[in-house]
C-alpha cells in the first residue's frame, strides 16, 4: 500500500533546486550497479528509476512523491572506476551537501550487493549518518546470487560489524528484486520512517 502511488517529482543537480523541504523523506543510496534503482522499482511497484542505464551516468537527486509529505529520494550512484575524479568529488559535495541540509530526511535506505558488501562509500555513508544521528537501513542486494545459507551467514557477518561499529543506529536485511525476497521488511522500515 506504503508506495503504489509514488510519481515522479523532479529532479535536482543542486540542492537549491531540491523540492520544498518540508514533510518526510527517505532517501536510497548506493554503489552504481548495487541494485538501488531494482529495490526502489521493486518497493513501490513502479518503474520510478531507470535501471541497468550506464553506471555512474546519473548524477540527479530524483525525487518521487508518496503523498502530498512523503518522498521517496534516489541519490546518484556512486563509485563507478570509469567516472573521473573531478566528477566524483562533484558528487561527493553535492550528496554531502543534501545529507547535511536536508530537515525532512528521516532515513537512509543504504543498497549494497551482498556480495560486495562495505565498500568505502558504504562506510562513509554510514559514518555520515553515525555522525547526524539518522537511521541507515542497509538491504544486502542480490541475496539471489548466492545459496541462501551463504546469504545468512554474510547478513551475520555484516550486521555483527555494524553493530560493533555503529550500534543499534543501522539495521540490516537480506534482499532480492527478482525473488521479491525481504521486500515486507523492508516496507515495514519505510511505515516506521514515513508514518511515525
Ligand atoms: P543501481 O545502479 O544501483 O541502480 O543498480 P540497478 O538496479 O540498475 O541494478 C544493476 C544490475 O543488477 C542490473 O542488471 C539489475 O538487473 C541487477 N540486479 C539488481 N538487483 C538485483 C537482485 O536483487 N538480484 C539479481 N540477481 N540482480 C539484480
Amino acid at each position: 500500500i506504503l508506495c503504489q502511488t509514488a510519481n515522479f517529482i523532479k529532479s535536482a543537480s543542486q540542492v537549491d533546486q531540491c523540492p520544498a523541504d518540508q514533510g518526510l523523506e527517505v532517501a536510497f543510496a548506493g554503489r552504481s550497479n548495487a541494485g538501488k534503482s531494482s529495490a526502489l522499482n521493486t518497493l513501490t511497484h513502479a518503474r520510478l528509476a531507470r535501471t541497468s542505464k550506464t553506471p555512474g551516468r546519473t548524477q540527479l537527486i530524483n525525487f518521487f512523491g508518496l503523498d502530498e509529505q512523503r518522498r521517496l529520494v534516489d541519490l546518484p550512484g556512486y563509485g563507478y572506476a570509469k567516472v573521473p575524479l573531478e566528477l566524483k568529488e562533484h558528487w561527493k559535495q553535492h550528496l554531502d551537501a543534501y545529507l547535511t541540509s536536508r530537515q525532512s530526511l528521516v532515513g537512509v535506505v543504504l543498497v549494497m550487493d551482498i556480495r560486495h558488501p562495505l565498500s568505502p562509500f558504504d562506510c562513509m555513508m554510514l559514518e555520515w549518518a553515525d555522525r547526524t544521528g539518522l537511521p541507515v537501513h542497509i538491504l544486502l542486494s542480490k541475496a539471489d546470487k548466492l545459496s541462501f545459507g551463504a546469504a545468512k551467514g554474510e547478513l551475520l557477518k555484516v550486521q555483527n560489524r555494524i553493530r560493533r561499529e555503529f550500534g543499534n543506529r543501522a539495521t540490516v536485511q537480506l534482499f532480492s528484486s527478482p525473488k521479491r525476497l525481504g521486500v515486507e521488511e523492508a516496507h515495514a522500515v519505510l511505515e516506521e520512517w514515513l508514518f511515525p
